[in-house]
């Protein structure tokens, strides 16, 4: 495996301050104006969401554990099979219904509670990165396993943020014989955008009023619109040749290899002349097997980005005729295959606001000196300024123009925003300033930072689900403006066509080569209280 470029993924943009739309024009629909939070609702729900908030803090050990638990499990894209074992595990015990393999997806599920409307959806992203295992709480690099996975994204705390968030709200349902559906679902192989399309094709947000996502961040924060980050579509080219002994009868043989390389040298010369706003990269995935074979087969992996649904669709287009290019330069044949693909974000206004207000009033946690000596250290560390965890909260930022969009990262709850109105909560779980995608990002992970991050996001998660619930006003609204304002002029298309399957064979390989030495690191609660003391790790070490 040659491997030329680092393939970036997901998109943990959530960036307080984000907004796109899809729309080519975008152009169509002018910014509008700022967001304000929404105003208190009846004293009757303020108090409940008072009691969930309260709730959540009294679960704090619980959501600790969850955390721990799955940071240990450190599963990547379509491998999370301990992760969602354990996870549905939890919510079955506490009597939701699960339905397990969902659309396809071994690891994929959905697990609901409830009756009737309106139905409210808890998603949030469960795979990990690869190469990025390190202990928690060294502020160095300190692998648990050298080249093993590893939580560099901090995807282990998002559903047990929703879990903690979705019991706190269950009993006060119970108590209250409030009507409603909560649904529970995780983001499967979000690093690979390789689930959430499928999981729409499969119909899971077919009955769903409102989406709530939850992805990790530095900072507590919401935004609506669109104007920000990518979308993208993921396309395995594949070279067929033929073989020959490279140096007795080279003439006779056909190099897929050499298609690949020539495909990538024009793309990378076609760069120069595409949108500002586009991102491209590939990894070489099959260059052969051995220098005196000419290879017969050889494929390359390309994730083509842009802002919007058209120019996407138009990256692929050259792509796919670079490939039939380089196929006719080597004399071989080429075939293709899309093994993920998101739309860029539009996130709902009236949720956003929502939130935003349930965020003003739970506010940022209290850090310690334990915490912010932790986030230095790793700071210093990859010369970044010292600035700690986050103290202050970002504004509600939205309308976005999408002229000003200059790219970014994407992240497939894109599709899941173009079918039903759609935010992301980001919760102060990481440090700022990190890489992303990275060994660093996993330092907090299943640390008290973490820990009281989720905690803070569960408890701003619960109180949005409680207005959802008991205000069938914003409801309507959250629907007013998917229809005339977000999907006025542009409409979902998928990128995957009804033939289309799962890629559920990647990471398989290297789930192979390391699960039987990561089994010995799995956390089990019921010797420690924390993956840290289970790792014998003080926290925090710093250098
Ligand atoms: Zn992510």
């Amino acid at each position: 495996m040659r491997i030329r470029n680092i393939l970036l993924a997901c998109a943990l943009v959530i960036a307080v301050g984000a907004g796109v739309s899809a729309q080519r024009g975008g152009r169509g629909g002018a910014p509008s104006a700022p967001g304000q939070p929404t105003p208190p609702g009846p004293q009757r729900v303020e108090d409940l969401k008072k009691e969930a908030a309260a709730d959540v803090e009294s679960m704090k050990v619980m959501t600790q554990q969850m955390i721990d638990q799955v940071f240990s499990f450190a599963e990547l894209g379509f491998q999370e099979f301990e992760t969602s074992k354990y996870l549905t595990a939890v919510l079955e015990k506490n009597g939701f219904k699960i339905e397990r393999g969902y659309a396809g997806i071994p690891t994929a599920w959905v697990a609901t509670w409830g009756s009737g409307k309106p139905v409210i959806a808890l998603g949030s992203d469960i795979d990990d990165i690869p190469q990025a295992s390190q202990k928690p709480g060294v502020g160095y690099k300190d692998p648990i396993i050298e080249g093993a996975p590893g939580h560099g994204e901090g995807h282990n705390s998002g559903v047990p943020l929703n879990i903690t968030a979705a019991l706190a709200v269950k009993k006060i349902m119970e108590r209250e014989k409030l009507p409603g559906t909560i649904k529970l679902w995780p983001g499967v192989a979000e690093e690979l955008v390789g689930a959430k399309m499928y999981f729409i094709r499969a119909g899971m947000f077919r009955d769903v009023d409102v989406n709530l996502f939850a992805h990790v961040g530095s900072n507590l924060g919401v935004s609506w619109g669109g104007g920000f980050g990518t979308g993208l579509v993921s396309v395995e080219y594949m070279f067929k040749g033929e073989s020959a002994h490279a140096a007795a009868q080279p003439w006779r043989g056909k190099s897929a290899l050499d298609a690949v390389e020539l495909m990538d040298v024009g793309w990378n010369f076609r760069r120069e002349h595409l949108r500002l706003q586009q991102r491209s990269h590939s990894v070489i995935v099959n260059g052969g097997d051995q220098p005196n074979v000419v290879p017969p087969n050889a494929s390359v992996w390309y994730y083509f980005r842009e802002t919007d649904y058209p120019h996407i669709k138009e990256m692929r287009e050259i792509g796919d005729t670079m490939a039939k290019a380089a196929a006719m330069m080597t004399d071989t044949t080429v075939t293709s295959r899309i093994l993920g693909a998101a739309w860029p974000q539009h996130m709902n206004k009236t949720v956003a606001e929502t939130m935003y207000a349930n965020i003003l009033s739970v506010g940022l946690p209290k850090w310690d000196e334990a915490d912010v000596t932790l986030a230095k250290g790793i700071q210093r560390e990859l010369k970044q300024p010292q600035i700690g965890l986050a103290t202050q909260l970002g504004q509600l930022r939205g309308g976005l123009d999408p002229e000003q969009n200059m790219g970014g990262p994407s992240d497939d709850i894109g599709d899941v925003s173009w079918n039903v109105p759609t935010v992301t909560l980001g919760y102060p779980a990481n440090i700022p300033n990190l890489p992303g995608h990275n060994w660093a990002n996993a330092i907090a992970m299943a640390t008290p930072i973490a820990h009281k991050g989720v905690t803070a996001g569960a408890k701003v998660q619960a109180m949005t689900l409680i207005d959802m619930l008991m205000r069938p006003e914003l409801v309507t609204a959250a629907w007013d403006y998917f229809r005339s304002v977000q999907t006025k002029d542009q409409k979902y298309i998928p990128f995957i066509t009804d033939k289309d399957q799962p890629a559920l064979w990647l990471n398989q390989k290297i789930v192979a080569q390391y699960t039987n030495e990561m089994k010995k690191y799995y956390f089990d609660p019921t010797k420690y209280k924390t993956y840290l003391e289970q790792l014998g790790i003080k926290y925090p070490t710093v250098r």
